[in-house]
């Protein structure tokens, strides 16, 4: 017997005691005939069988594919996206009446109902919005919930890089977690994680989610600042991720001001670096001395710093950071201004005074250190490879 008689009697053995759509019946036999189109196959082995009677399988879901597909469309309708993949959560039901057909009948290499549901989805989905289907690295991701007739859209997290220069005293650098999720996004935080906007994270977010919309912004910055602090020069270095962005293809301005933070260079890059970076911070500091300053004192500090400096961490940990360069400056008989090249991360509170960090700049003076203001300079970051 030929392949297509073989199935066609095989095909009506079964819709026989088991009645079938065309989809379903034709995603039984069309890999053995090497056919694309299940539904037509499908309707070709039926010939001009006209019944009322429901698939066995899948209930009709096949023949009533448009209120998926619409929601689909709804919930991406805010999104900017060029290429998609769906997934489906389908009744158990569906499947193991599909997976009893199958082995009663022994017909196997074949796709479950599953696959051909997203497939089907897919291909009326790319058919009337001209997106691409992409398994491998889509920038949305639909999961079409047929048991409650939902349809949720996840969206490819975007990482960015910029700069910025902080340019008013008396704000953090981080932003606090909402205390409601402790920043995993809920109802009371916007799905934003935070609730407050008075940090330079929260003003650089408010920005990037004006532009890319999005829930959840994670940075990584490359070193951090005190309240207290100005972040000057070319600025200092993030990378940020936003997570589940409406907007993929955005035009950032070049550089944009606010009252207190300066944001620039902020552009798209493919992953934020995986690896620590190094850089180096030219810091200046205010330093108020409890004694009056012996200039002689002063002098030593060069010297001093010409080893790394090391610093002790309450977990045991012990670092060392070297200093490239050391500048003093004395404005009265109890203030000086000192300037250090230093690598990155060195706490600059506690160099001060020499809390666990050795040799501190309290103890080479001879003389307790106060530092209220200190400024970023610059920020350099240093390339290892
Ligand atoms: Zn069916
Ligand atoms: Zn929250």
């Amino acid at each position: 017997m030929s392949d297509i008689k073989e199935v066609s009697f095989l095909a009506n053995q079964i819709i026989k005691k088991y009645y079938l759509c065309n989809s379903c019946l034709g995603r039984l036999f069309s890999k053995k005939l090497k056919l694309s189109s299940n539904r037509l196959l499908g309707k070709k082995l039926k010939k001009n069988i006209h019944t009322s009677k429901k698939c066995y399988i899948c209930k009709n879901l096949f023949d009533n594919l448009t209120p998926y597909l619409d929601l689909m469309l709804e919930s991406s309708s805010t999104y900017g996206f060029s290429s998609f993949v769906v997934g489906a959560m389908i009744k158990p039901s569906v499947i193991d009446r599909d997976d009893y057909l199958r082995s009663k009948y022994q017909l196997r290499g074949i796709d479950g109902v599953k696959t051909d549901l997203t497939r089907e989805l897919s291909k009326q989905f790319a058919k009337k919005t001209r997106k691409i289907l992409d398994f491998l690295n889509p920038d949305v991701t639909f999961t079409v919930n047929f048991k409650d007739k939902t349809c949720q859209l996840r969206s490819k997290q975007i990482s960015l890089q910029g700069r910025y220069n902080k340019i008013k005293r008396g704000f953090s650098q981080k932003q606090k977690s909402c205390e409601n999720c402790s920043g995993k996004g809920c109802r009371v935080c916007d799905f934003h994680g935070f609730t407050e906007s008075d940090s330079v994270e929260a003003k650089i977010s408010k920005f990037l989610f004006g532009k890319f919309g999005g829930t959840i912004a994670k940075f990584t910055w490359i070193g951090g600042d005190d309240k207290s602090s100005l972040v000057l020069g070319r600025g200092r270095p993030f990378f940020v991720r936003i997570q589940n962005p409406e907007k993929r293809k955005v035009k950032l301005p070049k550089i944009l001001k606010t009252d207190s933070v300066i944001i620039h260079n902020c552009k798209i890059i493919s992953d934020i670096p995986k690896k620590p970076l190094t850089f180096r911070s030219t810091i200046e500091m205010k330093i108020i001395t409890e004694n009056e300053i012996q200039s002689s004192n002063l002098k030593k500090l060069k010297k001093h710093f010409a080893n790394p400096v090391v610093i002790y961490e309450n977990s045991g940990k012990r670092a060392e950071k070297k200093i490239f360069s050391v500048k003093y400056k004395k404005n009265s008989k109890n203030k000086f201004t000192l300037t250090i090249i230093a690598e990155g991360g060195l706490p600059i509170k506690r160099f001060m005074i020499g809390d666990n960090v050795v040799p501190g700049v309290s103890q080479i003076i001879e003389n307790n250190c106060n530092c209220d203001e200190f400024d970023f300079l610059e920020i350099k970051m240093i390339t290892n490879n």
